[in-house]
C-alpha cells in the first residue's frame, strides 16, 4: 500500500505529464497491491480472513474516479474466483455491487473537497464497506458470535489503516503544492528583478521623446501628420502604462502594513473609478458593512482593487451594473465581492487568471490581475473567482478580520 504512494509523488508525478497516463499506472499499482493484500491475508480459523483490500480500493478509487474503481473491483472478482468458486466468491461480488456505487457518488464530493473532508469521506467509505461485509456475512452464513468478533475487528482495522494511508496521501499533496508553489515563486522572483531594473532605464528615454513628440504638435501641421503624432504619443503612454504595472509588481513587499478600514477604502475606489465607469455607461453599486477593519497597507490595497473593478467595467462593453460588497463572515474573515454583469469567462480563462500577459483584450496588458494578486496574498488574502461565460463575474476577496 505504501509503494503506490511512493512510487506517485516520487517518478509519476514528477515524469508523467498526461493525466490519463498517470491514471492508468496508479491503477496498476494500486491493483499490484489489492492482489498482495488478498494473496497474504490474516487467517482467524476456517474460512474466516481479514484482509486490507478495502485501503487500495478505496484510494484507487477516490483519486483515480470512475475507470480505476470498475478496473479495481474487476480485479477484486477475477481474483477471488481464481482462488475458488463458492460462497466467498459470492460474498465478494455482493459486497463490491453494494459498495463501488456508494464510493462513485462520493468520490464526485472528494475530488472537489478539501484535506479534512477527504479523511472523513474515505474513512466513511471504509466503515461502510466493512459494515456491508459484516451484513452480507451473516445472510450468507448465519449469525455467529466468533464471526462478528472478527467482522468488527476488520471495521476497525480497515477504518484505521484507511485513516492512516489517506493522511499519509493528503499530507505529500500538500508537500508537492508547497514545492511547485516555491519553485514558481523563486522564478517570478527572478524576472520581476530583472524587469524592474529594465523598465527603469527605459522610461526615460521614452519621456524625453514624448516631450519632443508634443513640441512637434504645431496648430498648423497637416492633419494627416498631426494624427501621427497623436497615435505616437498614445502609444508611448501605452507602454508608460505596461512599464508601471510592472514596476508595481517588482516592487519589493515591504509589510509596511496597519490596521486599515476597508469601508472606507471600497468607496474611495469608487469614487476614484466613478468617471471611467460613466464613459463606460457603467453604474457602480456599493453595500459596505462599516467598521471591518484589515491589517494591510491602504495604497496597494486600492491598487489592487482598482485593478479588478476596471475589469469588471471592461468586461460590459454596453454598460451595466458592478456591485461591489463588504460584510465580515462568521469564521473571522472580511468578505469583499466584486460583481459584474460582463462577458464572463471560460474554466480555462479563470485558470490563467494572475499568470503574467494572459489578457483577452485588444489593448489589455495582462498584468493587471498578476499585481492584484500578488498584492492580495501579501495581505493573506484569499480569491475566489465565480464566473460564466455571457453572464458574469464575481470576484471573492477573503481576509483575515482584525477587531
Ligand atoms: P488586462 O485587463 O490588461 O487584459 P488583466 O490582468 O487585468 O489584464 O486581466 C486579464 C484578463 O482576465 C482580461 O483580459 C480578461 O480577459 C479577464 N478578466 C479579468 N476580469 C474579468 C471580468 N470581470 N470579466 C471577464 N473577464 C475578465
Ligand atoms: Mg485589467
Amino acid at each position: 500500500m505504501v509503494v503506490p504512494i511512493f512510487i506517485n509523488f516520487s517518478i509519476v508525478l514528477e515524469r508523467v505529464k498526461s493525466h490519463k497516463k498517470r491514471n492508468i499506472i496508479m491503477s496498476i499499482l494500486w491493483g499490484i497491491s489489492i492482489l498482495f493484500c488478498m494473496s497474504f491475508p490474516v487467517n482467524l480459523g476456517q474460512n474466516v480472513r481479514l484482509d486490507l483490500r478495502i485501503v487500495p480500493l478505496i484510494l484507487g478509487s477516490l483519486y483515480g474516479g470512475f475507470w480505476s474503481s470498475i478496473f479495481l473491483s474487476a480485479l477484486i472478482i477475477a481474483y477471488r474466483l481464481y482462488s475458488g468458486f463458492g460462497i466467498g466468491f459470492y460474498n465478494t461480488v455482493l459486497v463490491l455491487l453494494l459498495s463501488i456505487p456508494v464510493i462513485l457518488i462520493f468520490q464526485k464530493y472528494f475530488a472537489r473537497a478539501e484535506k479534512r473532508k477527504r479523511v472523513k469521506i474515505a474513512v466513511g467509505l471504509s466503515l461502510y464497506y466493512c459494515f456491508i461485509g459484516f451484513i452480507i456475512f451473516i445472510i450468507l452464513r448465519g449469525f455467529s458470535i466468533e464471526y462478528a468478533g472478527v467482522q468488527i475487528i476488520q471495521l476497525i482495522f480497515g477504518a484505521i489503516a484507511t485513516w492512516f494511508f489517506i493522511m499519509l496521501y493528503e499530507t505529500l499533496i500538500e508537500i508537492n503544492h508547497i514545492r511547485t508553489e516555491l519553485q514558481n515563486a523563486e522564478k517570478l522572483k527572478v524576472i520581476s528583478e530583472l524587469t524592474s531594473v529594465f523598465a527603469h532605464e527605459i522610461r526615460n528615454p521614452m519621456q524625453v521623446a514624448r516631450g519632443f513628440l508634443q513640441l512637434l504638435d504645431e496648430p498648423d501641421l497637416p492633419n494627416g501628420k498631426k494624427e501621427y503624432i497623436q497615435i505616437s504619443l498614445e502609444e508611448l503612454d501605452r507602454a508608460n502604462e505596461i512599464i508601471n504595472d510592472f514596476l508595481a509588481f517588482g516592487k519589493p513587499v515591504i509589510n509596511n502594513n496597519e490596521r486599515m478600514e476597508v469601508g472606507y477604502q471600497l468607496q474611495r475606489v469608487a469614487k476614484i473609478l466613478q468617471s471611467y465607469s460613466l464613459n463606460h455607461n457603467v453604474q457602480i453599486k456599493t453595500d459596505i458593512v462599516e467598521d471591518c477593519w484589515i491589517f494591510a497597507n491602504g495604497q496597494k490595497f486600492n491598487q489592487s482593487l482598482i485593478n479588478i473593478v476596471k475589469n469588471a467595467i471592461e468586461s460590459m462593453p454596453n454598460g451595466g451594473m458592478v456591485w461591489i460588497t463588504c460584510t465580515p463572515t462568521n469564521d473571522g474573515f472580511i468578505n469583499i465581492s466584486i460583481k459584474d454583469q460582463g462577458i464572463g469567462m471560460t474554466k480555462e480563462q479563470m485558470d490563467r487568471l494572475g499568470y503574467p500577459f494572459y489578457s483577452l483584450k485588444e489593448s489589455g496588458t495582462g498584468l493587471g490581475m498578476m499585481v492584484s494578486y500578488q498584492i492580495i496574498r501579501s495581505f493573506k488574502g484569499k480569491i475566489k473567482v465565480k464566473s460564466e461565460k455571457d453572464k458574469g463575474t464575481e470576484f471573492i476577496i477573503l481576509f483575515p478580520k482584525i477587531n
